[in-house]
């Protein structure tokens, strides 16, 4: 690819590691011109099934508003960014595990939540409040106690 800095078509791989699991490459790279490093991610590009929204609208998975929901749940939390991206992995391995063409957009919803309750439970409250628009307070403390249990 061309160096972002100063368009050079050439440029050279320094360093190559697995991330996210094994499902990403990472490559540090050196523009050959003027020398200047910066970071690639290589990753598998499949297919993802269609997200059906409550309305019966159908809409094309997005990634970033997966990204998007989790950054914002887990915001000024202790979660490292690696983590995040290991959970959307989870997520959209388990999301083409199905081998449906289109999936509900509550199925996101509760992966999701699975995948928030390992990383971080002041993440997982943030998102199922929203996400549940808890009707009641019981219902929000049934799962704290959901969470305690764990
Ligand atoms: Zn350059």
């Amino acid at each position: 690819m061309h160096c972002p800095f100063c368009s050079a078509t050439d440029t050279k791989v320094i360093d190559s590691r697995l991330v996210a699991e094994g499902h990403q490459v990472r490559r540090r790279r050196e523009c050959t011109q003027c020398h200047e490093r910066f970071t690639t991610f290589e990753g598998a590009e499949l297919v993802m099934p269609r997200v059906i929204k409550r309305d019966g609208s159908r809409q094309p998975f997005d990634e970033e508003k997966l990204r998007g929901g989790i950054l914002r749940a887990a915001e000024k939390r202790p979660v490292s960014i690696d983590s995040i991206e290991d959970a959307i992995n989870k997520i959209k391995s388990a999301l083409r595990a199905t081998g449906e063409r289109e999936v509900t957009s509550e199925m996101i919803g509760n992966l999701m939540m699975e995948q928030l309750i390992e990383l971080d439970k002041v993440a997982y409250i943030r998102f199922a409040s929203v996400y549940r628009a808890f009707e009641d307070v019981s219902e929000f403390g049934e799962a704290i106690a959901k969470l305690q249990k764990k």
